[in-house]
C-alpha cells in the first residue's frame, strides 16, 4: 500500500534514497546543501521516526512532510541465545515479517541482515529458501532492522553481513542503494570492510561488484565439484564452479576480501576426498575458508557433520596453505544460526 502526498503522488520514503539523493531533495524543496547533510544524517542513523522531528526550519520541514515520509521496522519479537546473540522478528508495513540477527562479539557488534522475504535459489539446505521468493526487500527496510536491533539492544552495529533470509545479489539494486547509505559519510559511515554480502554465485553480479559495489564477498560454495554442488545449489547449473572461480580471482584483486564459506554435511561433503578436492579448486585463490557444521532445523534433509570429521577437513586444507577456520554457528539454539531464518506471515516459533 502506498500513502499519497498532496498531490496525489505515492510519497517517497526518504530512508529508500541515498545520501546524495536526500540532499538533492532538500536543496529542491528550497534548503542548502549543508541542511541536506543534517537531514541525510539524520534520517539514516535513525535519528529521527518522522519528517516533523527533522532538524530544519519549519518552512523546510513542512515542504518536504508533502513529499517524503520515513518508515521504520517494529521488533515483534526478540529471544537471546545462551551464546549472547539475539534473535530479531521484525514487522514489516505490509504485514510481512523477516528475521535477523545480532552477535555481539568481544566489543564489535555484528548484525546479520535479511534482504529478501523467502529466497528463489533453492539451496537443498537452506529454510530461508524453502518458501521461495515472496519478496525483495527495499534499502529502508534492510536499513530499519539496523535501527531496530541497535534500538531493542541498546548497542551500536559495527559490522554488517548480509547473510539472512535471501540472495542479495538477486536483489542488487537495492541492495547497492542500502550499502551506498551505509559506507557514506552522511549515512552510517561503516567502512566498505565492515560489510560482507554473501551469495551463492550469481556470476554476472560479482562482475559489477568492483566498480559498483566493492565490499567483502562471501561465497557460499559447499562443494568442490559441479556434480555434487549442482545437487547441493542449483544455481551451479547456470553458473559453474571454473566460471565462478574465475570470477572470484578476479574480484579479490586490488585487497578486496574474499570468504568462502563451506557447511560441512555429515556423509555428503565432509570427507577427506573433499578436502583435498577443495584445496585444489581454491589453489590460486586468496581467500578465507568458513567451515561451519549443519545446524539442523525440524524438517532438514541433512546432519551435522562430526566434529572429527571437521578437524580433519580443516586440517587438510590447512597443510595445503589455506587459510581455513572453523566458525561456530552463533544462535543455534534459537533457530538463529547460519541457513536457519526465514520470513514469515505468522511469529516464528523456535
Ligand atoms: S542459502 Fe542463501 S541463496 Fe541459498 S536458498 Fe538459502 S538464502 Fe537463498
Amino acid at each position: 500500500m502506498s500513502i499519497l502526498c498532496e498531490a496525489g503522488k505515492p510519497m517517497l520514503d526518504f530512508r529508500d534514497l541515498t545520501p546524495p539523493e536526500i540532499i538533492d531533495a532538500v536543496q529542491a524543496a528550497g534548503g542548502t546543501p549543508h541542511q541536506g547533510q543534517r537531514v541525510a544524517r539524520a534520517v539514516l542513523r535513525g535519528g529521527v521516526q518522522s519528517v516533523e522531528e527533522l532538524p530544519v526550519a519549519g518552512r523546510l520541514r513542512q515542504a518536504l512532510s508533502g513529499r517524503f515520509r520515513i518508515s521504520s521496522l517494529g521488533v515483534e519479537a526478540h529471544r537471546l541465545s545462551k551464546d549472547g546473540s539475539g534473535k530479531f522478528l521484525y514487522r514489516l508495513a505490509d504485514g510481512e515479517r523477516v528475521e535477523g540477527v545480532l552477535i555481539p562479539d568481544r566489543r564489535r557488534n555484528t548484525l546479520c541482515v535479511s534482504t529478501q522475504l523467502g529466497c528463489r535459489s533453492g539451496c537443498a539446505f537452506c529454510l530461508s529458501g524453502s518458501q521461495g521468493l515472496i519478496r525483495n526487500l527495499l534499502p529502508a527496510e534492510m536499513l530499519g532492522q539496523i535501527h531496530a536491533a541497535s534500538r531493542v539492544s541498546g548497542t551500536e552495529i559495527h559490522n554488517l553481513v548480509l547473510m539472512g533470509s535471501g540472495e542479495p545479489l538477486d536483489n542488487f539494486e537495492n541492495v547497492k542503494r542500502f550499502v551506498q547509505s551505509a559506507t557514506h559519510r552522511f549515512g552510517l559511515n561503516l567502512s566498505p570492510r565492515k560489510i560482507t554480502v554473501s551469495t551463492s554465485g550469481i556470476i554476472p553480479v560479482i562482475q559489477r561488484m568492483p566498480t559498483e559495489m566493492p565490499v567483502s564477498l562471501a561465497v557460499s560454495l559447499n562443494a568442490p565439484n559441479d556434480e555434487l554442488r549442482s545437487r547441493l545449489m542449483p544455481i551451479n547449473r547456470k553458473y559453474p564452479l571454473q566460471d565462478l572461480m574465475n570470477a572470484l580471482r578476479y574480484y579479490g584483486r586490488n585487497g578486496r576480501r574474499v570468504f568462502i564459506e563451506y557447511i560441512l554435511f555429515l556423509g555428503v561433503n565432509d570427507a577427506p576426498v573433499h578436502a583435498s578436492a577443495l584445496a585444489d579448486l581454491l589453489q590460486d585463490l586468496t581467500c578465507v575458508v568458513n567451515l561451519i557444521r549443519f545446524n539442523r532445523y525440524p524438517g532438514a534433509r541433512f546432519e551435522p557433520s562430526s566434529e572429527d570429521a571437521v578437524r580433519v577437513f580443516q586440517k587438510i586444507l590447512l597443510d595445503r596453505g589455506l587459510v581455513s577456520v572453523v566458525r561456530d554457528s552463533r544462535g543455534a539454539d534459537i533457530m538463529a544460526a547460519c541457513g536457519q531464518l526465514r520470513a514469515a506471515k505468522d511469529p516464528v516459533p523456535g
